[in-house]
C-alpha cells in the first residue's frame, strides 16, 4: 500500500504518513504541499516522499485532505538544506520547511502575465580595471571548473562591486546555470534590480517581503523549471529552487538582515554555502566592512580574500570630519553650524546631500519637566516616540499609539517636554534652514507606503531631489554620483547598546554611509557628529581604515570570550506575567546547568536576565545565553524539549543570534 511522508511545521522532531488523496497519483504529489488534518487542526504540509509499505491497516492513516500545488517544489536538495535547517538551528524539518516554502504561497487563479522586469538588454559593460579584472578571474574560474568556492569580496566604498558581481552572473548564464543575488534593503534590490534588467533583460525574479503570496508562487514554480535564471531578493531568496545553480552573491554580507530572528534563525551567508557545496557552485560575500567573523575566515583561509582596494577611477575616499559639541555632551535637535554650512554649500553647487540618522520619528524622549520621569508605553518598557504630522505618540516596539500627555503621570506637572532628535525633527530643521530644496525622507514610516523606496531611489538618481533624510535603508548600497556631502547626525545611536556587536554596527553604518559620498566627479565629504570623537569606531570610520578597526574589535571579542572566539545561543523566556517569567527562567537556568553537567558539555550559561527592553507588548522577555562550541550548544539546546514550562511560557532558541539584546 502506498502512504506519503509528510513534514508538518509544527515543533515535532518527526515526520508522519498520510495516506494519498483517493484518483490521484501518489508519485505525482511528492514535493508538493498538501493539507492535512493534524490533530484537530487542518495544515498545510510538505509531502517528502512516497513509500510502499505492507500493511498499514492497524496504522488506522488519514487521507490527505486535498493538494495545494500544481508544480512540486520541494527538491531533493531542498530536503537536504531542511534537513541541515533543522539540525543545526533546532527546529523540527517541517518548521524548517516552511521557512523555505512559505506556507502561505498561494497558486494564482489565473496565470498572472510576466510581470517580471520588461527592460530591453542594454549592454553598457565598462572596461573593468585591473582589480575588477583580477577578481571577476578568480571568481569565473572557479563557476567554470564547477566546484564548489566561497570568496569574501572585500571592496571598498565605490570599488566596482557591482560590476563584479555582473560579470560574473554573465559567466554563470553562459554555463546555463542560475544565480541567487541576495541584498539585505528592499531598497537596494530596486536599484540592483534595475541594473540587471539593463543588462540581462527579462530573465530575472524579484523576491522580497513586499510581494503577493501569489507572486511568491509564480516566481519560485519559474525558478524551478527554469523559467527565470536569476533571482534577485532578501534574506529567504536564498531558498529559491533552481535546480541548476551556479552562483551566488551576497552582497553587504555583514548585515544582520541575513539572519532571520524568529525560529529557526537560520543565517542566509551559510545556506549560501550549503547550497554552494551540493551544487558545486560559487559563493560570493561582498562588503565594504566585511563582518568579524567573515573577515577572520579569509585570513585563516576558509574564505578566499579578494581585495578591491581602490575606488573606479582611483578616485580618493570621502574626507571624514568629526564633529562634537563644544560641551562635549550632545545637544538636543542640532545640525552644528559646520553642517548647516557645508550642507548649504553643497546645494548652491547644485550638488546632492544624504542626512543619515538612525532612528525615526521625530523626537524619541517624552519627559516630566519636573520629575523627570520618562513617558513609556504602557505596554511596553521604552520610552514612547512623538512623531509630529498628525502628532502623536508612537511605540516602536507594539505599534501602540497615544495622544501627546498634558500632564505627567506621576507629579502632575504639565511641563512635558520632548527630547532628542529623529529623522523628522532633522527633516523639520532642513526644510526652514533651505526653503527651496526638495527633502526625500526614507525611513520605516514612509518606506511602509508602497513605491516610496522607487520614489527616494529614482528622484535621487534623476536629480529631483536635494535632499536625503533617513535611516539606515539609506546607509548602505546606493550609488548617487552627485552626493557629495554626507552628514551623519549622531554617531552614536548604536554605539553603547549592551551588546557585543554594537560597536561593530556602528562602524559598518558609518563606513557605509559615509561611501555614499563623492562617488561622482566631486571630492566627497562626510560629516560626523558624535560625542565620542575618541572611540575606535568613530576614528576608524574617519580614516577608512577597516583593517585596524578588524584588530582593536577582535582582540575585544577575544579576551571578553564572544563570536567569533565562541559560539552563541540565546533562549528568551516570555511571560505575560513578569513572576512566571521570572519562576521559569530560574527553572531553566537550574535545568541547562545540570543537564550541561550531566552530559559533560564545556559550555558556559550566563543570566538569566531581563532582556534590554523587559517588556514587550505586556510580555515579559528573559534571557540566558549559552556559549561554547556549536556542537555542544546544539545538543543542549536539544534537550529543551525535555524542559517543561508553565503554561503560558513561550520559550524560543536563537542559535549564533545576531544581538543580545
Ligand atoms: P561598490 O558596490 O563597490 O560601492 P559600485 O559597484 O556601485 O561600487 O560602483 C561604483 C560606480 O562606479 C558605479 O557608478 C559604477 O557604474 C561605476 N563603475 C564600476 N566599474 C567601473 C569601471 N570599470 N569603469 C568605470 N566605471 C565603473
Ligand atoms: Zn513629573
Ligand atoms: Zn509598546
Amino acid at each position: 500500500m502506498i502512504v506519503l511522508e509528510l513534514a508538518v511545521p509544527v515543533p515535532l522532531n518527526k515526520t508522519f504518513y498520510y495516506l494519498p488523496p483517493e484518483n490521484l497519483n501518489p508519485k505525482n504529489i511528492v514535493g508538493k504541499r498538501v493539507k492535512a488534518q493534524f490533530g484537530k487542526r487542518t495544515l498545510t504540509a510538505y509531502v517528502i516522499s512516497c513509500l510502499d509499505v505492507e500493511n498499514t491497516d492497524d496504522l488506522k492513516l488519514k487521507r490527505i485532505i486535498e493538494v495545494e500545488d500544481n508544480d512540486s517544489l520541494i527538491t531533493e536538495e531542498t530536503v537536504e538544506i531542511a534537513n541541515y535547517i533543522s539540525k543545526n538551528y533546532v527546529c523540527s524539518l517541517g518548521e524548517a520547511l516552511a521557512s523555505m516554502i512559505p506556507v502561505s504561497m498561494k497558486l494564482p487563479k489565473r496565470i498572472p502575465k510576466n510581470k517580471i522586469a520588461d527592460g530591453e538588454e542594454i549592454r553598457e559593460n565598462h572596461i573593468l580595471n585591473a582589480q575588477q579584472t583580477n577578481a571577476v578571474n578568480l571568481i569565473n574560474k572557479n563557476l567554470k571548473k564547477k566546484i564548489y568556492n566561497a570568496f569574501l569580496l572585500y571592496g571598498i566604498t565605490a570599488s566596482g562591486k557591482t560590476e563584479v558581481y555582473i560579470n560574473a552572473v554573465e559567466c554563470a548564464l553562459k554555463q546555463n546555470r542560475s544565480t541567487i543575488m541576495l541584498f539585505p534593503e528592499i531598497s537596494l534590490t530596486t536599484q540592483f534590480v534595475d541594473i540587471m534588467t539593463k543588462r540581462f533583460g527579462t530573465n530575472i525574479g524579484v523576491w522580497h517581503s513586499g510581494i503577493s503570496n501569489v507572486e511568491k508562487y509564480s516566481l519560485f514554480s519559474k525558478a524551478k523549471n527554469g523559467g527565470i535564471k536569476i533571482m534577485i531578493g532578501a534574506r529567504s531568496a536564498v531558498f529559491a529552487p533552481f535546480e541548476n545553480l551556479g552562483l551566488i552573491i551576497v552582497d553587504e554580507e555583514h548585515e544582520r538582515a541575513y539572519k532571520q530572528d524568529k525560529k529557526p534563525s537560520y543565517d542566509a551567508r551559510e545556506i549560501a554555502k550549503q547550497r554552494g557545496v551540493y551544487h558545486n557552485a560559487v559563493v560570493v560575500l561582498g562588503s565594504a566592512t566585511p563582518s568579524l567573523e567573515s573577515y577572520k575566515d579569509a585570513i585563516e583561509n576558509k574564505l578566499n580574500l579578494i581585495e578591491l582596494s581602490e575606488r573606479i577611477h582611483k578616485k580618493d575616499l570621502p574626507e571624514v570630519k568629526v564633529l562634537t559639541s563644544k560641551n562635549g555632551m550632545f545637544q538636543t535637535g542640532v545640525l552644528f553650524s559646520e553642517t548647516i554650512e557645508a550642507v548649504s554649500k553643497a546645494l548652491s553647487r547644485r550638488e546632492q546631500v544624504i542626512v543619515f540618522l538612525n532612528r525615526r520619528g521625530y523626537s524619541p524622549v517624552i519627559m516630566c519637566g519636573k520629575c523627570g520621569s520618562v513617558y513609556q508605553c504602557p505596554k511596553c518598557s521604552i520610552s514612547m516616540v512623538f512623531h509630529r504630522n498628525p502628532d502623536m505618540l508612537k511605540c516602536h516596539y507594539c505599534g501602540e499609539i497615544k495622544n501627546l500627555p498634558a500632564t505627567c503621570s506621576k507629579c502632575k506637572s504639565k511641563d512635558m517636554t520632548v527630547f532628542g532628535t529623529g529623522t523628522q525633527k532633522v527633516e523639520n530643521e532642513l526644510k526652514k534652514l533651505f526653503k527651496n530644496a526638495k527633502i526625500f525622507r526614507l525611513d520605516g514610516d514612509t518606506a511602509s507606503s508602497k513605491g516610496n523606496y522607487e520614489k527616494a531611489y529614482n528622484g535621487m538618481k534623476n536629480e529631483e531631489y536635494d535632499i536625503l533624510i533617513g535611516t539606515q535603508m539609506i546607509a548602505k548600497g546606493f550609488d548617487f554620483p552627485r552626493v557629495s556631502l554626507v552628514c551623519v547626525v549622531d554617531a552614536d545611536t548604536s554605539l553603547y547598546l549592551p551588546d557585543f556587536k554594537s560597536v561593530e554596527k556602528t562602524f559598518q553604518l558609518i563606513t557605509q554611509v559615509a561611501g555614499r559620498s563623492g562617488r561622482g566627479d566631486m571630492r566627497g565629504v562626510v560629516i560626523v557628529q558624535t560625542s565620542h570623537p575618541q572611540h575606535y569606531a568613530i576614528e576608524c570610520a574617519k580614516n577608512h581604515d577597516f583593517v585596524s578597526f578588524y584588530k582593536t574589535e577582535i582582540e575585544e571579542r577575544k579576551k571578553l570570550f564572544y563570536p567569533p572566539y565562541c559560539d552563541l545561543a540565546k533562549i528568551s523566556i516570555r511571560n505575560k506575567e513578569e513572576k512566571r517569567a521570572e519562576e521559569d527562567s530560574e527553572k531553566l537556568f537550574s535545568f541547562l546547568e545540570s543537564t550541561a553537567k550531566t552530559c559533560k558539555l564545556n559550555l558556559k550559561l550566563l543570566g538569566p536576565v531581563s532582556a534590554y527592553i523587559a517588556k514587550i507588548n505586556n510580555v515579559y522577555r528573559k534571557y540566558i545565553i549559552i556559549k561554547g562550541d556549536r556542537e555542544n550548544i546544539l545538543e543542549l539546546t536539544r534537550l529543551l524539549e525535555d524542559f517543561k514550562q508553565s503554561s503560558g511560557t513561550f520559550i524560543g532558541i536563537e542559535i549564533m543570534p545576531s544581538d543580545l539584546i
